[in-house]
């Protein structure tokens, strides 16, 4: 969904290209490429895959009864399997969107992000609620597919809070550039919608009122666990299921009772639960005695807006907060012989965190267009603590973008 907009805007910056781009883009031919990459929302590929690995498809609502026991209810509910497991079950529930306590919500038709990912549609309003990933993305994305007025509201002080501070300041400028409205500090009180169909309007506590044809409802997810039967084990359902490091749930006696991905609320991605799985099936299947900790320490994260905006441990402020000897060095993404490649006017930062006493990078964030593909060689930097002075024997190819690293690595003062 973000892609096709990305794509345009940039063809845009490359002189001699822009003028043979007219009109906007083709919202129906994007959405219909949509639903084939996504499968026209049905899992017939996954399903032939789990069965040529030789996995067991039952589709139903399962729930832990016991020790290495679950039911599952198919069907129409009105017949259950019973399932005993040899060695471990293992909890993969997800998320589901959090729902505020915004008078009126909870009665009223509102977008959550699957109805936003999958609208057949681009609306003429849309209203966000949440400036997190899923917030700024969605809002993007159809404000490009041709959403006429986009206006996202928030309650903190600053677009994805989770990232360094500059990473906001170039997002909120960059859909301030292209008419996203994002009303900041402001709490939402109310919802209404006229009919199911009609104009939904969103009151803020200070009066305001902003209306829209969709609302969409980011405002985080909640682990998926309130009807799982954790109360079975001695677990509290609704609450992400606390696991150790082998992903065991802690707390259930024979640990056999594993949980991977968001339902164990360590990291909301799908890169990071599908490492969890494989520490996991590592230690359920051999054994194994290795543990997860990347999920913790080294957690890369991709914002797909235009700029993108690409994470990976810690910011200058968490690297602070936990004691590190900290120094910052920045680098503008523009300012690289590689970028001037990508055309005109490229903006966005490039910094690395580096823990001066030891003398490798504990945390980098870079933010532009494409910097999603910058992001692993960071990772890599983190994840195997390579000293300072080992990477500066890591030459990046000119005239790449990936050159920002010898700037950066230039201003560390090797
Ligand atoms: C709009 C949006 C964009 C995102 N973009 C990205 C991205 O770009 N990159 C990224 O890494 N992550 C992204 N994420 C996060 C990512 O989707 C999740 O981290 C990931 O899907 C978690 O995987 P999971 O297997 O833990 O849970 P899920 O993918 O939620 O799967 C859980 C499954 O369990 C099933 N289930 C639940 N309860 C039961 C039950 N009782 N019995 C039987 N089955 C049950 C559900 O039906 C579902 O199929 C995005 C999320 C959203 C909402």
């Amino acid at each position: 969904m973000l892609r096709p907009g990305d794509v345009l805007a940039a063809a845009r910056r490359v002189p001699g290209v822009a003028d043979a781009i007219a009109g906007p883009v083709d919202t129906a031919a994007a959405l219909a490429r949509r639903d084939e990459l996504a499968g026209h929302w049905h899992d017939d590929g996954q399903v032939e895959w789990l069965e040529g690995a030789g996995g067991v498809l039952i589709r139903g609502h399962g729930r832990v009864v016991g020790e290495r026991r679950v039911d599952v209810a198919v069907g129409d509910g009105a017949s259950v399997r019973e399932l005993e497991a040899s060695k471990a079950v293992v909890l993969a529930t997800g998320s589901i969107p959090a729902m505020p306590p915004i008078d009126g919500l909870r009665e009223m038709r509102v977008w959550d992000s699957r109805a936003a990912t999958s609208a057949p549609r681009a609306p003429e309003r849309l209203l966000v609620l949440g400036g997190g990933p899923v917030g700024v993305e969605l809002a993007q994305a159809w404000k490009r597919l041709g959403t006429r007025e986009v206006t996202l509201v928030d309650d903190g002080p600053r677009l994805v809070p989770a990232f360094e501070p500059f990473a906001s300041e170039q997002l909120l400028d960059a859909f301030t550039s292209e008419g996203i409205a994002v009303v900041l500090g402001a709490t939402a009180s109310r919802v209404v919608r006229d009919g199911d169909d009609g104009p939904v309007t969103l009151t803020l506590d200070d009066g305001r009122t902003f209306t829209g044809d969709e609302l969409l409802v980011a405002t985080g997810r909640d682990p998926n666990t309130t009807d799982v039967g954790l109360d079975a084990v001695g677990l509290a359902p609704g609450k992400p299921v606390d696991v150790d490091d082998q992903l065991r749930a802690t707390g259930v006696d024979g640990g056999w009772l594993y949980a991977i991905g968001d339902c164990n609320g360590r990291s909301l991605l799908t890169h990071m639960g599908k490492y969890q799985a494989r520490i996991a099936a590592d230690a359920i299947l051999h054994d194994a005695s290795i543990t997860a900790w990347a999920d913790d320490r080294a957690v890369p994260a991709v914002v797909f807006t235009d700029p993108q905006l690409a994470t990976v441990g810690l910011t200058e402020a968490s690297a602070r907060d936990q004691g590190i000897a900290v120094r910052v060095v920045d680098h503008a993404t523009g300012e690289i012989a590689g970028a001037a490649l990508l055309g005109e006017g490229i903006t966005g930062t490039c910094r690395l965190v580096i823990d001066a006493e030891r003398g490798v990078i504990v945390g980098a964030t870079f933010t532009g267009p494409g910097v999603g593909e910058l992001l692993h060689a960071a990772t890599i930097a983190v994840v195997g603590e390579v000293p300072l002075d080992t990477l500066w024997h890591a030459v990046p190819a000119f005239p790449a973008v990936s050159e920002v690293w010898l700037r950066l690595l230039e201003q560390y003062g090797l």
